[in-house]
């Protein structure tokens, strides 16, 4: 008998070929836990991969969402972003799940979401690089682990090819202008890796996405290093 990973009810596993791989594995979860989790299904945001259905019309147009809209009229950021592609909305369950993976070391649960994940690259950017979103070195001390890595591990062979220029600002503190206009990029691509991303698509791999700015920025980073094109794929669409 198993144990759901995030509140330890026991649960019976079927016996199936995809269980034995371990690509089941929403089944590590238990059903009420499992009922948690909202996959996103079309229509989704062309851009940034959002649910529209849960959007107001007037959010929208031609399917695509207001805030990528205003992304996509900055002419600093245009076409900087490919796409992004989410597994789940960031629900308030999710929210616990990720804080006892990210914050609380809870490494294992990453597996959690090792399936949709591997089901979404396949579909959406087969082919192209996994490089994951760093941590500050002392982001990284204090956590032990990056969760983007560990995302990683789950879909492929990633290229560490960025890392942190200075240490992470709290972007609750800062409001959308200063987002969109810092100057300063927080990534830089590592010189050992610089040959291996060019002229490449490169899928960044996050746990979620919010506004869009810390992907963007890490996309500006890879381009101007000459990657081909960058998108994105998180566990959660915030
Ligand atoms: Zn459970
Ligand atoms: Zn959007």
């Amino acid at each position: 008998m198993n144990q759901c990973l995030y509140c330890y009810t026991p649960i019976r596993t079927k016996a199936s070929w995809a269980a034995f791989f371990g690509l089941e594995a929403e089944t590590l979860l238990c059903e009420t836990c499992r009922s948690n989790l909202e996959r996103l299904v079309p229509p989704l945001c062309g851009k940034c991969g959002r649910s529209l259905s849960k959007l107001d019309e007037k959010f929208y147009e031609d399917g695509i969402c207001r805030d990528c809209t205003r992304w996509e009229e900055n002419v600093q950021w245009q076409g900087i972003l490919t796409r992004n592609r989410s597994v789940y909305q960031y629900n308030p369950f999710l929210k616990e799940v990720t804080a006892q993976f990210k914050y609380r070391g809870d490494y294992a649960l990453g597996a959690v979401f090792a399936s949709q994940l591997l089901v979404s690259f396949g579909s959406e950017f087969k082919g192209s690089l996994l490089v994951p979103i760093p941590l500050s070195k002392q982001r990284l001390y204090e956590r032990g682990f990056n969760q983007a890595d560990v995302l990683c591990q789950f879909i492929g062979n990633s290229v560490p090819a960025l890392h942190r220029t200075n240490h992470e600002e709290k972007q609750s503190k800062r409001n959308r202008a200063d987002r969109i206009n810092r100057k300063e990029n927080p990534f830089a691509v590592v010189s050992h890796f610089q040959k291996q991303i060019e002229s490449v698509h490169i899928t960044l791999v996050d746990d979620i996405y919010t506004t869009g700015s810390t992907v963007r920025y890490a996309a500006k980073a890879l381009l101007d290093c000459g990657a081909q094109s960058v998108s994105s794929l998180t566990v959660a669409r915030g």
